[in-house]
This record gives structure tokens, sequence and C-alpha cells, in this order.
């Protein structure tokens, strides 16, 4: 039929091109090979070979290029082999969006490796056996009988790729959606329009043009590749994880952690710690071509093998990074030095480290066990397992605490010298599991900070401070406010002030009855978020306390940069005062400029006569510790306060 047909070839050009640009660029983009990356590969180079199968079967071609029977039958043979295989992989491409383990499916692959195979058997069978198609002696194409088959093959393909989509649809974002969606719209449109006006192919056109809009939107290059330092990011590395963990029992991370970029960040500039950071990749990405090169965080950067590499290998490659970092390096004409660790984590099933949760755990923790390791290559057995495995427990109590009404808030009395008697009080949490012992908030808020729990936890503890002082023997007692802590990551958060706002209606007291606790920290305090959340809630009355005042990282600017109404002077340097006559001098100096500058001082830890002397004589007007009480629950405090008063 089709020599009859005057064939329109500018559709086939167009697509060509298209196709060829894709092709390009998919090898240029520095990406993932993982599953997905292949079957994209496999439907852009298919449908290269379905378009200039288009080209050989054309009248035109033919008559021009005065092709040979066989030549034109493989043409024939190549447009069947390659269209179907685009459709297998965008059939695999679907499913493996809806389902991560698709592989691990057996029964699933089985029945679909057979289809392809029984797809396979027709076509290069088709010689013997003309079921498919023949050529008569003009070269002409006519179908065969059992053609029907092969199409019956693809429509299942097709339509159970649609099928999974639409069935699936929670599961896949809205773009992922509407461009499948677009994808299978213009395939079956060019069809029906190739249809209507025959020799009009525009079917490899439209293909070309879905998988172009496939390409840039579904292939997720963008979202794994660091644009400014050209590597793969996170998350690439996390999707190279997870696909090496399907096909390898074991398999290699190398990390590098440099330790001074904040500090040539903070003396040289951005653009110079930038500079830094794109010689370290440029290095690592050239030197190390048989790996995946990814900047895991800022300073920290990792190595993958990009095939099954060898722990031989793995070591070289250690050391020479070892070796290479401990030179000078030349940055901008500046002789700089890095302060580093590196080292290698063995993974896999049967490896201590044998799943993506824990190896991200370790990673993280690098920088915390490397302070202890004065050697720059760090070994497995340096960074302790066993904590890491505590920190999992914990999450999984955090976890379990959270759906089960699992916490409890104590309250620390706090006394006023001024007034004589217990005026306010500090919440403080505790989990009420002890099946593992007692669990101190001091090590169970930092996991649940990292793992995003603790913005439901400090809405816990909000609210049940609020509920607490909403009670009337709690307004009988004159309690003038609690305090409440308030984590970083919460003061970080967009919506805080309507959150906080909420709880304290929905339990009807004023914001004046809390004071919220932050510690400052070098990152959050500078941030604009940060500085408008605590300006908004000091609008509505909330009134804040700079917790752990005159420790770690203080910056005295921060003291009047932000509304502070109390300065709470950490309980170390209470304690440090009495064993050295300089630290008693720096805590007076402290108490004195937080009162030249109008604040309230409260101090924490006081455990003795000798201290709480102390303390009224240098003018601090609240006191809080163990001298009037350990933190006690409610009822008791509520004992506590009757007794007192
Ligand atoms: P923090 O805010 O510095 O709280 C003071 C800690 O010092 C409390 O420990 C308290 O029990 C303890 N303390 C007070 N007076 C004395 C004393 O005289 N002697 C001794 N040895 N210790 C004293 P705790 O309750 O274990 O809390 C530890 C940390 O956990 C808190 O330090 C705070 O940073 C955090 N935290 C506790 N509850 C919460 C909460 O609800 N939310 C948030 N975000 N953090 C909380
Ligand atoms: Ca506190
Ligand atoms: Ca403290």
């Amino acid at each position: 039929m089709s020599s009859t047909i005057n064939y329109i070839p500018y559709f086939d050009y167009a697509a060509l091109i298209i196709m060829i640009a894709l092709i390009l660029t998919f090898y240029i983009i520095k990406h993932v090979d993982d599953f997905r990356a292949h079957m994209l590969k496999v439907m852009l180079v298919t449908n290269l070979f379905v378009i200039i199968a288009d080209f050989i079967t054309s009248n035109s071609f033919r008559m021009k290029f005065q092709m040979s029977h066989a030549l034109v039958y493989c043409g024939h043979l190549m447009y069947y082999t390659m269209h179907t295989m685009t459709v297998f992989a965008f059939f695999f491409y679907c499913r493996s969006l809806i389902d991560e383990h698709l592989l691990e499916k057996k029964f699933f692959m089985i029945i679909h490796i057979a289809l392809m195979v029984l797809n396979y058997g027709l076509i290069l069978s088709n010689w013997y056996t003309g079921w498919m198609f023949t050529l008569d002696e003009n070269h002409s194409y006519h179908r065969g009988k059992f053609l029907i088959v092969l199409y019956l093959i693809n429509f299942y393909y097709i339509g159970s790729s649609l099928f999974s989509i639409i069935y699936y649809r929670k599961k896949l974002t809205f773009l992922s959606r509407m461009i499948t969606y677009m994808y299978m719209a213009i395939g079956t449109g060019c069809v029906i329009v190739q249809y209507l006006h025959q020799g009009l192919l525009l079917e490899p056109f439209g293909v070309s043009v879905a998988l172009m809009m496939f390409f840039f939107t579904m292939s997720r290059f963008s979202e794994m590749y660091d644009e400014q330092y050209q590597v793969l990011n996170r998350q690439a590395f996390f999707t190279i994880v997870e696909s090496t963990t399907k096909w390898r029992k074991t398999f290699y991370v190398i990390f590098l952690k440099i330790h001074n970029l904040k500090i040539y960040r903070s003396t040289m500039g951005r653009e110079f710690q930038k500079n830094m950071i794109l010689e370290i990749t440029k290095f690592l990405s050239e030197t190390f071509d048989d790996c995946y090169t990814i900047k895991y965080l800022d300073g920290e950067f990792v190595l993958m093998f990009k095939r099954q590499g060898t722990e031989e290998r793995a070591e070289e490659i250690v050391q020479k990074i070892n070796k290479e970092f401990t030179r000078s390096w030349l940055i901008n004409e500046n002789d700089i030095r890095f302060t580093f660790h590196t080292g290698l984590i063995c993974c896999g099933k049967n490896e201590v480290v044998h799943d993506t949760e824990l190896l991200a755990q370790y990673l993280d923790s690098v920088d915390e066990y490397s302070g202890a390791v004065a050697h720059s290559i760090l070994k497995t057995d340096d960074i302790n397992i066993q904590s890491l495995n505590r920190t999992f427990m914990i999450q999984g109590l955090l976890h379990e605490a959270l759906e089960n009404n699992g916490f409890e808030m104590y309250y620390q009395p706090i006394y006023s010298t001024k007034d004589g008697k217990i005026t306010s009080a500090e919440a403080l949490i505790r989990l009420k599991d002890t099946s593992h012992g007692f669990i101190s908030p001091e090590e169970f808020i930092p996991i649940a900070e990292k793992s995003g729990m603790i913005t439901r936890i400090g809405e816990f503890a909000f609210r049940d401070v609020c509920r607490f002082m909403n009670r009337d023997e709690t307004k009988q007692m004159g309690l003038e406010y609690i305090e409440v802590n308030l984590s970083v990551v919460q003061c970080m958060q967009q919506n805080l002030l309507e959150r906080l706002n909420a709880i304290v209606k929905e339990c009807g007291i004023e914001p004046e009855k809390i004071n919220l606790e932050i510690t400052e920290t070098e990152q959050a305090t500078e941030m604009e978020t940060f500085r408008a959340n605590v300006f908004a809630l000091q609008n509505q009355g909330f009134t804040f306390s700079l917790d752990d005042y005159g420790t770690g990282y203080s910056n005295l600017e921060i003291l009047y940069r932000l509304p502070f109404h109390i300065a709470k002077i950490d309980k170390s340097l209470l304690w440090g005062a009495f064993e050295n006559p300089k630290a008693m001098i720096t805590l007076d100096s402290t108490i004195k400029l937080a009162k030249n500058l109008g604040l309230k001082i409260v101090v924490e830890g006081v455990e003795t006569k000798e201290h709480f002397n102390k303390m009224v004589e240098l003018g601090c007007e609240y006191l809080q510790g163990y001298y009037f009480s350990k933190p006690i629950e409610k009822e008791k405090f509520m004992q506590y306060l009757r007794e007192f008063s």
C-alpha cells in the first residue's frame, strides 16, 4: 500500500535533529546511571533508529538510492524491533516511577520479559514465516496476518503504563503525571493524524517532541546536578546508593571532609571559598574519572565508583586524596592548607553499614568523630557504630512517643530574689518510656532536630505548658510566666507565629504568660526568617530569653540586635566561677553587661547555699537550680508551690 503514498519526509528530518541533540545532551550532562536513566537512554536511541528505519523504508528513498531488497527488509525489521523497544522502555520507566523495587519483583519481571521474547521471536522469525509483513518484488510493504499480535503486545504495554500512572497517581508528582499523559497523548495524536493523512509520517516526530519534554522534566538531571560546582549533588548521591544497593552486594563510598572551609569564608570571603570548592571538585572529578564526584554538603565530598570498583582501588583513591590534600594548594594566588579527614565506607547487605539511612548517619557523624582521631584517614572503626545504633533506637522512641502521647513536661521552679519566692518555672521535656533507662533531652532533642521531629515535639511542649497555665489552680499560684525552650529549627519555620498563636488561642491564655528561650547559633540567628519570627512573636506579646548565655559561640551583639528580655546564664559559667577567680570576674562582668543593656538575669545551676548567696550578691534577679528543686512533674510542682509560698 505504502508504495502509492507520497511520503513527506520533513517531520522525520525535524525528528532526526531533535533526537541527535537529545542524545548528545544526554551524554554531555553529568548524570547518574540508574535504572531510569538507562530506560531513558534506550528510548532515545531506539527512537533515533525508528526515524532512520522510516527513511530507509520510504518509497522516495528506496527509489532514489536504489536500495536492495535485503536493505529495505532490514529497514522494516529495524522499525519493528526499535519501535517496540521504545514502548518497553517507556513501560519500565513508568513502572519504576511507582515501584522502587521493581527489579526485585520476579514474577512481574518474568511475565514481561516473556512477552518481550515473544514479540522479538515473532519479528525475527518473520523472514521464514512472513507472519508480520512481506515485501513484494517492488520492495513494497504488505501487512502479515499475525501483525495484530505485535500491535496487541504494544497496546498492552502502553495501556498498562497508562493504567499504572492513573492507578498510582498519588505516588507521582503532578508534573510527572502530566508529562506522562502528554507523552501518550502526543504519541497517540500523531498516530491518528498519520492514519488520516497517510504519507505524513508524524509519529517519530511526535515521539521525539514528547521525549524532549520527558527528558527535561522527568530525567531529574537538574535536580541532581550542582550547577555552580559542576558535580552531582546530595540527591544524586542517594539515587546512586539506592540503585547500587539493588545491583551490588558490596560497594564503596569514599568521603572527604574539609574542616576549615568556613574559616576561609569568614576571613577571605565567599568568593574565595567558592573558588576553593571549585578547585576541589575539579581535582576530584578530573583525577578519579572512574568515580562519580558528589558534593554531599558544604565542605563534604563523596566519591562512588561508576562501575563495580575494588577495595584496593578505593584504598588507593583514599591514599591519593590524603597525599594531595596534605600539600598546600594555590588558590587565587594564596597558599592555603586544608584541615581534613578522608575515609572509606564499605557498604552492603552484609556490612555494618547496610542501608541508606545508616550511611547518611555515618556521613553526618564524620564531624563528630573526626575530632577525636588525629590521623587524617578515618577507618570504619573510628566511627562508633554503636552510637549510630543508639541514635536509631532514640529516633524510634521519639516516633513512638509522638504517636502515643509518650512525652511529659516537667517544671523546674525559678526563684525571684526580689520577691523572695517562686515566680516562674522552666518547662523541660521528658520521655515517659524508661525501658532503655533515662534518656536526657540533651541527647534526644538534637536527634529530633536532625530528623525533623522537633517541630511536632516542640508544639507538644508548648501546648502542654499553655494548658497548664490555663488551669485555675495554676492561676491562683501567682506564676508570672513559664519559660519554654524553642529549638532553632522551630524558629526557622515560616509559619511559627500562626502555629503558636493558634495554640495560645486554643488554650485561652495570654502570650505574656510564656517566655520563649532560644539558644544562639552562628548560622540561624543571622537568618531573616529567624529574626522575623522573633520580632513578630514579640509583637504578639511573647517575651524572649537568650539561653545558655556565656557559652560556646557567644556574640555580644545579639543581646541588643534581637529583642531579649532575659539573659539566661549557663550553669557551666556559674560552676566555673567557683573554681577559678578569673572565671568569677568573667561571670560578674557578663552579668553587669546584660544588666546595663536593660536585661533581666536568670542564673541556672544554683546547687548550693554558696551559689545562692553569691548570685544574690551579684544582683541576679532570678535563680534556678537543684538548690530549689530538680525539674518535677506538674502535680509535684503544684505541691511545691503550695509549700514554698
Ligand atoms: P537547658 O535549656 O539549658 O536546660 C537546663 C538544664 O539544666 C536542664 O536539663 C535542667 O534539668 C538542668 N539543670 C537545671 N538546674 C540544674 C542544677 O542545679 N544542676 C544540674 N546538674 N542541672 C541543672 P534537662 O532537663 O536535661 O534539659 C537539657 C536540655 O534539653 C535543655 O537545656 C534544653 O536545651 C533541652 N530541652 C529540654 N526540654 C526541651 C524542650 O521542651 N524543647 C527544646 N527545644 N529543648 C528542650
Ligand atoms: Ca533552657
Ligand atoms: Ca543551659
